[in-house]
C-alpha cells in the first residue's frame, strides 16, 4: 500500500511552487505524475490570488456609514 506524501510541484508558467498530499501507487511514474500535475496547474486562478492579495483592501465607505 503507497503511504501518502508530501510532493512539491513546481509550475514553470507562472513560476510558483505548491505541495501536493499525494498517495502514488508504485506503479506510477513519479516524475511523470509530478510533471502532469504542473501541467495542471490553474495559473489563471492563481494569478488572480496573487492580485486580489498584493492589493490594498479598500475601505467601503457605504458600509462605514450604514453602520453607524
Ligand atoms: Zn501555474
Amino acid at each position: 500500500m503507497a503511504s501518502v506524501k508530501r510532493y512539491q510541484i513546481f509550475c514553470h508558467k507562472c513560476r510558483h511552487q505548491f505541495a501536493i498530499f499525494a498517495a502514488i501507487c508504485h506503479t506510477v511514474d513519479v516524475a511523470r505524475w509530478l510533471k502532469d500535475k504542473a501541467d495542471a496547474h490553474d495559473c489563471k486562478a492563481h494569478a488572480e490570488f496573487l492580485a486580489k492579495a498584493r492589493e490594498p483592501r479598500p475601505i467601503n465607505p457605504l458600509k462605514l456609514s450604514k453602520k453607524s
